[in-house]
């Protein structure tokens, strides 16, 4: 899976709850590193909202032409595995539950999910910030066109 932080959602003309996710990244291989993608096609994924409608986006479905594993590019408005959108768990995760259409069980089962996964968060940016800054302005110089500026830290 690429998580891509520039993109646009085009609307579909023939249904209002449907949108294309157009890329406006140079996608790469999580796997390999490897730049050279090749567009297999598209897939549904929905997204429940706040206010308890769901909306299509149609996602690319990416083949690497190096290790030959297929990705598929997903919007940050999303979060990988999970029904709700990156708003809904947002808003259950800070407490402004009231704001979203959402079912107890589930606020139940998302705020478990993160109190298992927040550790495992926790020590990847830990393993980040303890990597010396040099790795990290190698690594960032490495990524395509369109990564944020952060000349000023380094
Ligand atoms: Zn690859």
């Amino acid at each position: 899976m690429i998580c891509l932080a520039k993109y646009r959602l085009i609307l579909d003309k023939d249904n209002s709850n449907k949108y294309y996710v157009k890329s406006e990244e140079n996608s790469i291989c999580p796997v390999c590193g490897c730049c050279e993608l090749k567009v297999i096609g598209s897939r549904k994924r929905g997204a429940l909202q706040g206010d308890g409608e769901t909306i299509i986006l149609i996602i690319r479905r990416l083949r690497c032409r190096n290790c030959l594993r297929i990705h598929h590019e997903l919007p940050d408005i999303l979060v990988p595995y999970k029904r709700y959108a990156g708003t809904v768990i947002e808003a259950i995760l800070d407490g402004t539950v009231t704001e979203v259409c959402c079912e107890n069980s589930s606020i139940f089962r998302i705020k478990r999910w993160f109190a298992e996964i927040s550790e495992y968060i926790a020590g990847c940016l830990c393993a980040i910030a303890a990597r010396p800054i040099s790795e990290l302005k190698t690594w960032w110089e490495m990524q395509p066109a369109g990564w944020p500026e952060l000349s000023g830290l380094w």
